[in-house]
């Protein structure tokens, strides 16, 4: 069974003592990966740790959580102890990487309206992440490549419509004949109504390890046709049952494809099969 995990971190330092033993085990499994980044700093770290291990693949981007100050730092993605928003993407210094040829999309960026900072203008804090989003569905369309995507919507009922927002700006994208080769939703835990206009532009959904324990992801991925589908484990989050709560790895992709699978009714193999293929052809990699 050869699956794709469309999308890890195996690049962050929550890795970075036993990186390569957690390759080997992915590979044992038959797993390949897209290793994604999320800032200039791990764009270009990404692409270092691509460059040194067959089977892996990296994307360049600036995910919407890097876009404002905030008090939080994530210590399985940052070494250092102050965070470092980058607000603008600066399109130069991320020209200079799209070239390399381990390079398959960009992303992850989009929108995430879950935590706004404390006494931040909701409306400039939405403006700001939608500008930032733009930039790269731009970008992306000037070196024709697939776009990864983060969508998470509020917390509260003043915060809400992250997808619908999402929506308008890649239609926008769409209309100005940009982003031929469309893209994925990673993480999707949208409505099946969500998946079916994503569906509509064109774009992917993925699935992570949040389909074994939550259940409304659950009763949406047995509606969402398979051919819509990635599988990803968003590592070093997100750990599937029987394992949450741990640091999660790539070789735990299968635990997501077995899910899916006991939700459909269908074999492993099927979801292995449908899912590869849509990778493969997304990222145009060869497993
Ligand atoms: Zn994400
Ligand atoms: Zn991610």
């Amino acid at each position: 069974m050869i699956l794709v995990d469309s999308h890890a971190h195996l690049h962050f330092p929550a890795f970075s003592a036993d990186g390569a033993e957690v390759l080997q085990r992915a590979r044992d499994n038959g797993v390949s990966l897209i290793t994604v980044g999320t800032k200039f700093a791990t764009s270009v770290s990404g692409i270092e740790f691509a460059e040194q291990h067959d089977g892996v693949w990296c994307t360049i981007g600036l995910h919407p959580g890097h876009v404002h100050d905030h008090s939080f730092v994530d210590e399985n993605e940052e070494t250092h102890t102050a965070p470092s928003p980058e607000r603008e993407f600066d399109e130069a210094r991320y020209d200079a990487l799209v070239s390399h040829p381990k390079v398959v999309a960009i992303g992850e960026f989009g929108l995430d309206y879950s935590r706004v900072p404390e006494g931040m203008d909701i409306d400039d804090f939405k403006c700001d992440q939608q500008n930032v989003a733009r930039q790269q569905l731009r970008f992306a369309t000037k070196h024709n490549k697939p776009v990864v995507i983060h969508c998470r919507g509020g917390a509260t009922a003043d915060v809400t419509g992250a997808h619908d927002d999402m929506r308008s700006l890649i239609a926008e994208e769409i209309e100005r004949g940009g982003i031929e080769r469309r893209g994925v939703i990673h993480c999707f835990t949208g409505t099946v109504d969500d998946a079916a206009k994503y569906s509509e532009l064109g774009f992917l959904i993925s699935v992570t390890g949040i389909v074994t324990f939550g259940k409304s992801v659950a009763s949406a991925v047995r509606s969402i046709p398979l051919e819509q589908m990635m599988i990803e484990t968003d590592c070093p989050y997100l750990s599937p049952v029987p394992l949450r709560g741990k640091r999660n790895e790539p070789a735990n992709v299968a635990l997501v494809a077995q899910a899916i699978a006991d939700l459909k009714g269908i074999s492993v193999q099927e979801v292995a099969r449908v899912t590869t293929a849509n990778a493969v052809k997304l990222f145009e990699i060869s497993t």
